[in-house]
C-alpha cells in the first residue's frame, strides 16, 4: 500500500517544551512538585500539580523504568502514517516515580505475550526529523 502520510507530531508549547527537548537528548524528564509535603512527580506536563494544586514544579530526570499496567494490540492504526509500523503494542506504563504514561512497546513482541506487570525501560525512537519520542522495551 502506498503511504506518504506524515505522522502527527506533538504540539510543542512553553509548558511541554522541556519534556520534548529532553526526549531529543534521550532522557526522560518529568515535572516534580516543590510544594512542602507533596514532592510528587507529574506527567503529562502542566502548570499545576494535580495532587496538591501547587504551582511550583521543577523538571527532573527520572529512571525511565516502570511496569506495564495494561496494553492493547494495534493491527490497523487510525492514521495512515502508522500503517507501516503495525501491528504493535500500545502500553499504559506505571513509572517508578508514580505517573502513568501511554506509549508503544519497542521490538518485535508476539501479540499474545503476557505483558501485564512486566518491567520495561524507556527507549527513544526518532519518529520524525528533529523529534524523538519515548517508547518502552521489555527490561
Ligand atoms: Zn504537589
Amino acid at each position: 500500500m502506498s503511504n506518504d502520510a506524515t505522522k502527527p507530531m506533538p504540539r510543542i508549547n512553553a509548558i511541554n517544551r522541556p519534556f520534548f527537548a529532553a526526549c531529543n537528548d534521550s532522557e526522560l524528564r518529568l515535572q516534580r512538585c516543590l510544594a512542602p509535603g507533596c514532592g510528587k512527580h507529574v506527567y503529562f506536563p502542566r502548570v499545576c500539580c494535580p495532587h496538591c494544586g501547587g504551582g511550583d514544579l521543577e523538571w527532573v530526570a527520572v529512571s525511565g523504568r516502570g511496569t506495564i499496567r495494561t496494553h492493547t494490540f494495534v493491527r490497523r492504526p487510525q492514521h495512515p502514517s502508522f500503517f507501516p509500523d503495525a501491528p504493535y503494542h500500545v502500553l499504559a506504563v506505571t513509572l517508578e516515580e508514580g505517573p502513568l504514561m501511554y506509549s508503544r512497546l519497542a521490538g518485535d513482541v508476539p501479540e499474545d505475550a503476557d505483558l501485564i506487570g512486566k518491567a520495561v525501560r524507556v527507549v527513544f525512537s526518532q519518529e520524525a526529523p528533529g523529534q524523538k519520542l519515548p517508547f518502552f522495551e521489555l527490561a
